[in-house]
């Protein structure tokens, strides 16, 4: 007798196959059986005419590192049929953590979002603490470069001492072998950002023996050219000898919007030489960010009362403005109407979330870029906000390369739970206020509007690039397909009715059209409503 017996779906494999009519067993945690399975018994049924049986979604670009700690269901993921969560981003991990109880701190308080009591110090223990508190997703976790500069003290801009990098090359091979898939960088947040190509060589090779492990870059904008980020990535791979994972591709210089063709070209002209070149993507026009990703990479560094000091600095503050409005893609306008602040950290300034920078600015009778500035005084040191930079023809051209796979940039967690709802004085960023939707929306945005309206990708094409292509970057052999034997981590949803919800006005929205989602064979969502179960768990490489 079978768990549950899945019957009369509509099978989309993950590997980009055509689809095919199935039933699918479940037994054991693993898919049992696909295929015409008649009158097998089960213990529960599930009637899927009209919906796709798909792999659990595989969310590449995720920051769900600790927010499944205080939010175990991990609702905004799960209600769009993600399964996993890779984290460890943009040079960002909750590990390694410094020896020194002084970095040790300085690290937590830079932590973004959150403030657990990191008891751990390493991948081991906090994937334990993980595991031991229960979440319904897996989390597979990279480790961040810049929270390895940090664990040895290198929080200036300068390159490290030989012994410096000795022990950061062990540290990234140590995340490595306790299971991280990858290293991961942040080329526009400091201190991850002071690393020179030549710095990120040297870390990288140390990682290059093991099996998979590979470089994801979030890569540098303040470049003369756009071009020149992407072929960083690439000359980082080649010359590490790993393959590169290219974290939320787009195009955000105005002066250059269109040009994907050109861009995407890079990432061919490396696979035709042999580099395994992938990227991952949202589907949105906006990015999510924060005021201080502007301001030059000197100003940010250290900890946010540092950064309130310079700014407050008037010379300082007049030679960061000056290098600020330069650096602005060879001193294009700031389209300060194009940033949207979405969350506040006093509650003085709540009245400012879902409103532009430009209009914060009209309302106190002042510039703009002064306000900003303001702004980042009066927050502490950082502002949230969602920035309008893309153009929609980029967005459709790079879902449809063959390189592309989707992440969603976001964070697993509650809108009823302490993260969405901390406000004031909090610690959560990106999270609470007006957040980007696509913490939300960005699976079901594709099936529907990318997929079903517009129709820039078969559907088959899009659930691969959901489930199969990134279960191949991360080299994880029991999931990402639906085949007998894998592990049963299970997406259902109508192809016809499948949307998202969240909007930049109302961000916090659940989906439609995704009634059942299962992770190692036990519902996650059941029906629509999440179940509370918890069978997610820390997935390590080679698994
Ligand atoms: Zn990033």
């Amino acid at each position: 007798m079978f768990d549950t017996l899945i019957e009369n779906g509509t099978v989309v494999d993950g590997t980009g196959r055509p689809r095919y009519e199935a039933d699918l067993a479940i037994g054991g945690g693993r898919i049992a059986a696909v295929g015409r399975l008649g009158g097998a018994e089960a213990a529960r049924r599930i009637d899927a005419t009209g919906l796709v049986i798909a792999p659990g979604f595989i969310d590449m670009h995720s920051h769900s590192d600790t927010t499944m700690l205080s939010d175990p269901g991990g609702e905004s993921k799960a209600y769009q049929g993600v399964t996993t969560e890779v984290t460890g981003n943009c040079g960002s991990s909750p590990f390694p953590v410094a020896a020194d109880p002084h970095l040790a701190e300085y690290q937590r308080s830079t932590w973004p979002f959150m403030k657990p009591d990191w008891t751990w110090t390493d991948l081991d223990g906090w994937a334990e603490r993980l595991n031991s508190s229960g979440m319904s997703l897996n989390v597979a976790p990279q480790v961040g470069q810049g929270e390895i500069r940090k664990a040895v003290g290198l929080n200036q801009n300068r390159p490290p001492s030989t012994d410096e990098m000795r022990e950061m090359r062990r540290l990234a091979a140590e995340a490595i072998e306790q299971g991280a898939f990858s290293v991961s960088t942040g080329l526009t947040i400091v201190p991850s950002s002071f690393a020179s190509t030549d710095e990120l060589v040297e870390l990288v090779e140390a990682i290059a023996q093991f099996e998979g492990a590979f470089y994801v870059t979030h890569s540098r904008w303040r470049t003369d050219d756009h071009i020149d980020a992407a072929k960083e990535a690439v000359e980082i791979g080649r010359r590490a000898g790993v393959p590169v994972q290219y974290s939320h591709m787009a195009i955000v210089d105005p002066r250059v919007h269109g040009d994907g063709a050109r861009m995407a070209a890079v990432f061919d002209r490396a696979r035709a030489e042999g580099l395994d070149a992938t990227y991952d993507m949202y589907p949105y026009i906006a990015a999510g960010s924060g005021i201080g990703q502007l301001l030059p990479e000197w100003s940010m560094e250290g900890d946010r009362p540092e950064v309130v000091r310079r700014l407050k600095d008037p010379d300082t503050r007049r030679r960061i403005a000056r290098e600020t409005v330069e650096g602005f893609f060879g001193g294009t306008p700031i389209p300060w109407e194009s940033y949207i602040i979405s969350d506040t950290y006093t509650s003085a300034n709540s009245d400012l979330i879902g409103k532009t920078v430009a209009e914060a600015a009209a309302a106190r009778g002042d510039d703009a870029f002064k306000t900003a500035l303001d702004l980042m005084i009066e927050e502490g040191g950082e502002v949230p906000t969602t920035v309008f930079n893309r153009d929609e023809g980029d967005v459709r051209f790079f879902m449809g390369h063959e390189a592309a796979m989707f992440g969603s940039d976001g964070y697993a967690y509650s809108p009823t739970g302490p993260l969405a709802n901390a406000s004031g004085d909090h610690s959560a960023t990106h999270l609470a206020g007006k957040p980007h939707p696509r913490n939300f929306g960005t699976y079901p945005r594709v099936l529907g509007r990318y997929v079903r309206e517009l129709g820039i990708l078969s559907l088959e094409a899009a659930v691969r690039k959901m489930t199969g292509l990134p279960a191949q970057r991360l080299n994880l052999s029991e999931r990402g397909r639906v085949e007998q034997g894998l592990t049963a981590d299970l997406t259902l949803f109508d192809p016809e009715t499948v949307t998202d919800r969240a909007t930049f006005d109302d961000p916090m929205q659940f989906p439609e059209g995704i009634p059942h989602v299962f992770v190692a064979g036990e519902a996650i969502v059941s029906d629509g409503a999440h179940t509370g179960a918890t069978p997610g768990r820390v997935l390590r490489r080679g698994e």
